[in-house]
């Protein structure tokens, strides 16, 4: 089931967790191997991009979308839509958070991943709360919807680019090549074109720096690659003799 957009798709496909970001390519960014880890654990796992990234110098949002759908694929996606809201310009507005809680219910997914609330870009510290808002306002019974409500249980926020300390990070060292492949699929983006080429960095060039990120996170629980989160709630621990990652 490949459709875009699927905002108003019959289809229930119902997911366990929902990665949702401003751009297609920004999952692949920032939380590509840990969806593509959920999905190897048997949860049914999903993407929602906002926006179809067509204010980018390079490619059209038609190719973005066929792009976006190959990564799915590579990350092992269940579903993957598209809200086409303005790229560059992504407000937190009404009716895009109506959209998006209409979403959330019409998926029902258990755990979201949004992007961090602070950031150098504007869509992503709008989608923030965009995604925020939307996850409260999807769980209110009275709200103006057909869909029954649903709040997500739990919102992660995709840090790695913020200068935060993480409250988890996952180990995605099994699932760091396979997301490196989902982000060229991107070819538009980060293929070896001469368009703009000198604006633009080389895919080994990229691949080394999204490792070095991935190895700096990894590094903090002791494993080679990782992905970064933040979550506002403290975490409950029940057995402190068993907690793992070594202090000294
Ligand atoms: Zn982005």
């Amino acid at each position: 089931m490949w459709r875009l957009p699927t905002i108003y798709s019959e289809e229930l496909p119902a997911v366990d967790v929902l990665g949702i970001a401003a751009h297609p390519d920004d999952i692949e960014l920032t939380c590509g191997g840990t969806l593509l880890k959920m999905a190897e654990k048997g949860y049914r796992t999903g993407a929602l991009d906002l926006t179809q990234g067509e204010m980018g110098t390079r490619g059209t949002p038609e190719l973005r979308m066929e792009e976006a759908q190959a990564a799915a694929q590579i990350l092992r996606l269940k579903w993957r839509g598209n809200l086409a809201l303005p790229d560059a310009r992504l407000e937190n507005s009404l009716p895009g958070r109506m959209t998006l809680a209409g979403e959330i219910r019409r998926l029902r997914p258990r755990v979201v991943i949004v992007p961090y609330w602070e950031g150098r870009h504007p869509d992503h510290y709008n989608a923030s709360q965009l995604c925020y808002e939307a996850c409260f306002l999807a769980g209110l019974a009275k709200l103006d919807d057909t869909l029954a409500p649903h709040r997500p249980h739990k919102i992660l926020y995709a840090s790695q680019y913020a200068n935060v300390a993480p409250s988890f990070v996952v180990d995605v060292t099994r699932e760091f090549d396979r997301r490196m492949d989902s982000l060229f699929a991107y070819q538009s983006q980060y293929g070896e074109s001469d368009e703009g080429a000198d604006l633009f960095p080389k895919q080994i060039e990229i691949r080394e720096r999204l490792a070095a990120v991935a190895r700096f996170y990894g590094n903090l629980i002791g494993v080679k690659y990782g992905e970064a989160f933040v979550i506002r709630e403290a975490q409950a621990v029940e057995d402190v003799v068993q907690m793992g990652v070594r202090s000294l």
